[in-house]
């Protein structure tokens, strides 16, 4: 049993985990809880991020019990090398597509076999193995194009009573922020961009959001009735003249 170990994420995954799933309950909730703003530490290897929180990922942990369905079992702190070297996969794709230094295997490596007291060749072994382990579930897995498992994002899942805005409340945040430069002030809020609208909307309950988003469309309109009675002014004064 290695102290760190590899899993590799099956393609079908890809829109599935929760960092991507949903990216503001990832950003504002799940991640905070797990990745600590001072001192966050790797939950393998021990190495404690002093200055630059980023070296702390949130790693999510899957489980595949059957075909049908796949299970989020765990959230955990990990430092970049022991998520590359959990996922060197993915390191392998993104080093291809030139988005990560092909250098970082040699440092992978070397962490992972420093870590787990193994040689080279049982670096490459465990390798070969993930990526049977990983081909073998995109076989379970596999339901032609179309299809996918049933997830269970279990206790990391967002709570029922903050659920992700509707399409139709997007567009409305949307629409009120279209060709906007000035900030939308909201009580003692200062919403400068759509994003950060929705990421404040997503966190809060049903019942504040549907007051928030009443705000957000009056404040909008409000100054709309400005520019409004503005040109009239103008166009008067104009007539006037
Ligand atoms: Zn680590």
């Amino acid at each position: 049993m290695r102290k760190l170990s590899m899993d590799f994420q099956p393609h079908f995954m890809a829109g599935l985990c929760l960092r991507k799933k949903d990216k503001s309950h990832w950003d504002c909730t799940v991640r905070p809880s797990v990745v600590p703003l001072k001192r966050p530490a790797c939950s393998i290897c021990s190495f404690v991020a002093e200055t630059d929180r980023r070296l702390i990922h949130a790693d999510e942990v899957w489980s595949f019990p059957e075909s049908t369905k796949v299970i989020l079992t765990d959230v955990r702190p990990l430092c970049v090398y022991c998520h590359e070297a959990k996922d060197y996969a993915d390191l392998l794709r993104r080093i291809m597509r030139g988005k990560a230094r092909a250098s970082m295997t040699s440092t992978v490596m070397e962490h992972y076999c420093g870590l787990n007291a193994c040689s080279r060749d049982d670096f490459d072994e465990d390798v070969a193995a993930a990526f049977k382990m990983m081909n073998e579930l995109e076989r379970r897995y596999f339901y032609g194009i179309k299809g996918s498992p049933e997830v269970d994002y279990g206790r990391w899942d967002r709570p029922a009573d903050t659920p992700q805005l509707t399409v139709a409340e997007k567009r409305q945040i949307k629409v009120a922020f279209a060709d906007r430069d000035e900030p939308i002030t909201v009580g003692l809020k200062s919403l400068k961009t759509y994003a950060s609208a929705v990421r404040w909307l997503q966190s809060v309950t049903l019942k504040e959001r549907s007051e928030i988003i009443a705000a957000i469309i009056q404040f909008v309109e409000e100054g709309l009735d400005d520019d409004e009675i503005i040109k009239e002014r103008d166009e008067e004064i104009e007539f006037r003249a």
